[in-house]
């Protein structure tokens, strides 16, 4: 029996380092691509264009761009949340850009620079912007699930986001648990409601922070909701300069486990994962939130 596949994205080098108050040196960010390249990893955000002030941790985006390996079977991910950031992205020779958008005014306006409405006058120029470079194009939702600021966030009003996201034409759609505050019925209920308005053609990608320790649970619930595409940041670093109080990222490497377990073909390598995740643990030297990488390996 051919296994079902679940495609894993790698945000370590974007979401997983940004917040990190001690800059990590370009040559890392690339010695952590490498790992994840090594893992059997092919799609991976290698890093963001936005304001180096705000996120100096991204700063080198170009640079790090600039050292990828040439490898037509990877692609790297450049984020961006205005039309500055895509031509940057652009410049720096980017494939795949993830345009971000909120779900939440009180999000949008620290995290994006103006409330939600204002963030989509410049979408359809965004579009167009990567459509003639040649880019893939996928949009996010973030604080799909609640906001630090705002509170709760109603269905209704993803919905929304995520149908003006799809006016311009994106290959994948994502909702992001920005603060890790969803429940696996949160998670079918919003993948659920968001389905309902998707074009066949576009795929959906779930993100997910381990801030309560549901992280987990919620993949298990979006693969449910038939999502095939997660993020993970390994050894579960990670979290938001914008979203006070958010952890990390859930770890990939117990993403992997997980799913290696119930039987779903991600093509990635587990003890190479692991060795990632102790790569970029030793990097940042301090003792990082995921457990397959400290557990005894099963089966041993
Ligand atoms: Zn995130």
């Amino acid at each position: 029996m051919t296994k079902e596949k679940l495609e894993l994205v790698e945000v370590s080098p974007r979401d997983g380092l940004q917040n990190e108050p001690d800059l990590v040196s370009t040559e890392n960010k690339l010695a952590l691509i490498d790992h994840i390249l090594a893992a059997g990893f092919r799609r991976l955000e290698a890093g963001s264009f936005v304001n180096p002030k705000k996120v100096p941790q991204m700063a080198d985006g170009d640079a790090v761009f600039a050292g990828l390996p040439k490898r037509a079977d990877a692609t790297f991910i450049a984020l961006a949340l205005n039309l500055r950031g895509v031509e940057r992205a652009n410049a720096a020779g980017a494939k795949e850009i993830n345009y971000v958008f909120c779900a939440s005014d009180g999000f949008s306006i620290r995290n994006n620079g103006g409330p939600v409405e204002e963030t989509f006058k410049v979408w359809p120029e965004v579009a167009a912007t990567a459509k003639a470079a040649g880019v893939r194009l996928s949009a996010s939702v973030s604080t799909a699930f609640g906001c630090p600021f705002d509170g709760e966030v109603p269905v209704r009003r993803v919905v929304e986001v995520a149908e003006r996201c799809l006016r311009e034409s994106i290959f994948e759609l994502a909702l992001a648990d920005t603060i890790g505050v969803a429940s696996p019925a949160d998670v079918h209920e919003r993948f659920r409601a968001v389905k309902a308005s998707l074009p066949a053609h576009v795929q959906l990608r779930a993100h997910f922070h381990n801030t309560r320790n549901t992280a987990l649970a919620n993949a298990v619930a979006a693969v449910e909701e038939g999502v095939r595409v997660l993020d993970g940041s390994l050894a579960g670093i990670g979290g938001c300069p914008f979203a006070p109080g958010a952890a990390g990222n859930v770890p990939t490497e117990d993403l992997l486990y997980m799913f290696n377990r119930m039987g779903f073909d991600t093509g990635v390598d587990l003890d190479r994962a692991i060795e990632g995740a102790k790569f970029i643990g030793g990097v940042l030297g301090r003792k990082t939130p995921g457990m397959v990488s400290r557990a005894p390996k099963w089966p041993s």
